[in-house]
């Protein structure tokens, strides 16, 4: 067992988070990854609307009696969310853990915190970090550049920006972007995190609710097999690097902007590609840590062979290195 500040505060096993993935994190994943120790989450905006949210909770929880979380991201969309409203269905709902990602979490702390939610913040930058650590988080999921999705505009990878982070952090982290294996959690807690979030990992497991072929074009990837795209929006994202990534990369060079380019790169046609396994018919997010995913276990297998080789790892190679 790997006791952290995380676990207890969370009251998890073990110190592994799955991300809150667009499509991905339905009830089948997250009720998996709580169910063997981990935390899952539900991401709300995979919901159309807040009424589907609350009836998606309720499946999780006829699949699992252990704690998950749900996942609020608040980043441009193509179409307006009403965030407020999807805020309400959680609290309604019961639910004790959100994950806050993509903007400034203060307008939804007051309701949370008095509904007795725990909020878990992710954010791609240490000022961001220190700012929602203020405004009244427990908890900051540190994203660096290498992981999928949206790594903000600096680029720092997470060798140096968990510790920068951890520096001037005080309340339990999370080391989130490129971990997929014990090496992965074993750097974090070096680093001074509490705990690891995974998402491209979790991807390519049994329970996720996605596509053979997106599972097996992931194990077959390699850590170049990514691009990003909305760069010149300034809204970076890093998806898996296939025609269409290329063909939107082409019209930003272009000059063209989210008007022109929205069509192709929609959330509803990267849902296509999760359903029908042709990965050619949107973007779809994948992260550099595919070069470190071989197989397609169980999230039981996963993420018990990640917590036992970490405490090998710990206690048998690391601990003889001290002289
Ligand atoms: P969508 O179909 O509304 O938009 C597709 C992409 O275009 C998204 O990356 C979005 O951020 C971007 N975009 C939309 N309008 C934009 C604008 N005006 N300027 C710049 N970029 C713009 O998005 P979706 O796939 O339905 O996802 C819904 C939300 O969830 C988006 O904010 C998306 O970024 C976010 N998201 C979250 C996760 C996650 O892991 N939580 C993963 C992927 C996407």
């Amino acid at each position: 067992m790997i006791k952290t500040r995380f676990t207890e505060m969370f009251g998890i096993k073990h110190p592994i988070v799955q991300g809150g993935m667009q499509w991905v994190g339905r009830a089948e994943l997250a009720s998996a990854v709580s169910n063997a120790g981990g935390l899952g989450i539900l991401t709300g905006l995979t919901q159309p609307t807040p009424e589907a949210l609350t009836a998606e909770i309720a499946r999780c929880r006829t699949m699992t009696s252990q704690p998950f979380g749900v996942n609020l991201t608040i980043l441009p969309t193509l179409k307006p969310v009403p965030y407020m409203e999807y805020i309400d269905a959680i609290i309604a709902s019961g639910v004790k853990i959100v994950e806050t990602a993509g903007n400034n979490p203060k307008p939804f702390l007051p309701k949370l915190k008095e509904a007795g939610v725990k909020v878990i913040h992710k954010c791609t930058s240490v000022r961001h970090g220190v700012r929602a650590e203020k405004e009244g988080v427990d908890a900051i999921s540190m994203d660096g550049f290498e992981c999928a999705g949206h790594p903000g505009e600096d680029d720092v990878p997470n060798l140096v920006l968990l510790p920068a982070a951890a520096d001037v952090i005080k309340i339990p982290m999370l080391a989130s972007g490129g971990f997929a294996d014990a090496r992965g959690l074993v750097a974090a807690l070096a680093l001074g995190c509490d705990g690891i979030n995974m998402g491209t990992r979790f991807m390519a497991t049994k329970e996720a609710p996605i596509h053979q072929n997106v599972k097996d074009k992931i194990v077959d990837s390699d850590e170049r097999s990514t691009a990003l795209i909305f760069r010149t929006l300034r809204n970076t994202s890093r998806v898996y690097g296939n025609s269409i990534a290329r063909k939107a990369i082409e019209m930003e060079h272009e000059g063209k902007g989210i008007a022109e380019i929205g069509p192709i790169v929609s959330g509803q046609k990267g849902k296509v590609v999760y359903e029908t396994g042709d990965l050619e018919h949107g973007v779809w997010s994948a992260g550099t840590c595919m070069g470190l995913i071989n197989d397609v276990p169980t999230c039981k297998e996963l993420i018990e062979r990640i917590v036992s080789e970490a405490e090998q790892m710990i206690n048998a190679r690391l601990a003889r290195m001290v002289a």
